[in-house]
């Protein structure tokens, strides 16, 4: 299974992708925001996109709409990381159709859960 993994920072990027190692996942693609991001999508063989939500060029919000009205790619899988814990925002963050939402700082653990929620609904 082939992750993309979309944050402006490349420490977060890091972390995320470490996680992802520990909990047994060590296919990863990198992007630095939705623009770059949804370029990748393109080209790689992606099965699952891990997004931040603020970025610059493109926001996390605005790249998965991007990818919802994509003819070949509005049912992958997305998981958004961020910081952003209001009520509204995961309100908004669900109403563009994200699977799901998970705030930072997050345990490995954290994370494997909610991509095998996300995988057994799918
Ligand atoms: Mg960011």
């Amino acid at each position: 299974m082939k992750f993309l993994v979309v944050d402006d920072s490349p420490t977060m990027r890091r972390i995320v992708n470490n996680a992802l190692g520990r909990i047994g996942y060590d296919d990863v693609v990198e992007a630095e925001d939705g623009k770059d991001a949804l370029a990748k999508l393109v080209v790689e063989e992606v099965d699952f996109i891990i997004t931040d939500w603020n970025m610059p060029n493109m926001t996390g919000l605005e790249f998965t709409k991007a990818v919802r009205s994509h003819p070949e790619f509005h049912e992958m899988p997305i998981l958004m990381v961020t910081t952003r814990s209001m009520k509204e925002d995961v309100f908004e963050a669900l109403q563009a159709r994200v699977n799901n939402y998970i705030t930072k700082p997050f345990t490995p653990q954290v994370l494997k859960e909610k991509i095998e929620q996300i995988l057994q609904t799918a």
